[in-house]
């Protein structure tokens, strides 16, 4: 793998190996960039079938977050980190000792970037292991409600997608709320069930999918949604398609079956390819960039950097409907891929420096 040249292709600096053999610890933390401010991401646990595959997965995220966080606005740069999981996880043999000393090493090698990176919670990691490195450095993010942090960031996510919704619905329809709108909840887990509580209240029509036979049902039961096999869901005759299970969902295979104009949802990654934007584009529906949209978790938990206030936290997540409309009006005139013009206006605001 030709590292400086692929560092190069996604605009970085630098990227950090640790190692501490005693601990079990093995981590890539790949800081993006600190143009904005200290780099936040979060840092996941997985096993890679390669180490190329690691540094593949952990540059491409960072780079994602610091275009997430310029686009919310936040006076923040973008990283993520991995720790490549030791053949034990999973395993009695990997008992919780284990991990909070893996966890501790981790935080030991974070607080050596003195500050320039704030870790959190990602896929594979929890709010205890980062109360774990808490105990070594202050350089976490992402503590418990009960602890005055930021806590659940599901609510603060299915509040700006509820948002982004609201902006899609006024630009593509001419809706000014959503009113009897029909919206399509593709995976109604943290994120989903908070987004269609949202939705709900607002007025919306739902209809619902969920691999989980009992989350489905209780929801259902909750809002009066309407339930289809997972299969169907995208092909819902409806107004918006919201993806908010896995990454992906959208494929060249997908779009020719769509029924709704707006796809508009939580999960990360929803284009498989490009080319599926482009294909979206020319149907003339419209999406809403995945990491604009679902910024509201990320915009929760960084307003812990500053001594966490939620009413600050809820006031800049509110904002999304901002950034979704200027978006699509962009998007509109210039007769371009929202993603394109996402990517455009990110790249603006890191050009431009910090604010303050
Ligand atoms: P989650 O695991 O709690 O929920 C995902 C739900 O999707 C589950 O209920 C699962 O059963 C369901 N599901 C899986 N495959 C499905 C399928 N094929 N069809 C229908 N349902 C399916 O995860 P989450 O935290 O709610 O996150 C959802 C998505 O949003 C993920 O892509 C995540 O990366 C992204 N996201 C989450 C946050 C957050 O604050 N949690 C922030 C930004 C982005």
């Amino acid at each position: 793998m030709e590292i400086f040249e692929s560092l190069s292709s996604l605009g970085y600096g630098e990227l950090h190996f640790g190692r501490d053999p005693q601990a079990g610890l093995r981590t890539i933390v790949a800081l993006h960039s600190t143009r904005l401010g200290p780099a936040i991401g979060g840092c996941r646990v997985r096993a890679y079938p390669t180490e190329a595959a690691a540094i593949e997965d952990v540059t491409r995220l960072g780079q994602g977050m610091t275009y997430k966080a310029a686009l919310a606005r936040l006076p923040h740069g973008g990283a993520k980190s991995v720790l490549i999981a030791p053949p034990e996880l999973g395993t009695p043999a990997f008992t919780a000792e284990r991990r909070a000393e893996m966890f501790r090493a981790f935080g030991r090698f974070v607080d050596g970037l003195n500050g320039r990176y704030y870790t959190a919670e990602d896929s594979g990691t929890s709010a205890s292991d980062m109360d774990v490195i808490r105990g070594v450095t202050k350089y976490v993010l992402g503590a418990s409600a009960e602890r005055g942090g930021s806590g659940d960031p599901s609510p603060f996510t299915a509040l700006g997608v509820r948002r982004g919704i609201e902006a899609c619905a006024h630009a593509i329809l001419g809706r000014a709320d959503l009113k009897g709108l029909h919206v399509a909840v593709q995976g109604v887990g943290h994120v989903g069930t908070y987004l269609a509580r949202e939705l709900h209240q607002a007025g919306a029509r739902l209809t619902i999918s969920d691999v989980d036979p009992a989350r489905r049902a209780a929801i259902a039961t909750e809002l009066g949604a309407a339930v289809v096999e997972v299969e169907r869901i995208l092909e819902v005759d409806c107004d918006v398609i919201a993806p908010c299970a896995l990454g992906g969902a959208l494929t060249e295979d997908v779009v020719p079956r769509l029924k709704a104009r707006i796809v508009a949802g939580a999960a990360n990654n929803q284009l498989r390819t490009p080319a599926v934007g482009r294909a979206l584009k020319e149907r003339g529906i419209f999406y809403a960039p995945d990491y604009a949209i679902n910024a509201g978790g990320l915009i929760n938990v960084a307003e812990e950097y500053r001594g966490y206030d939620r009413e600050r936290a809820r006031k800049k997540t509110l904002a999304i409907y901002d950034t979704i409309a200027d978006i699509a009006e962009r998007a509109r005139r210039d007769r371009e891929q929202p993603e394109v013009i996402a990517d455009r206006m990110a790249e603006e605001i890191i050009a431009a420096g910090p604010t303050n």
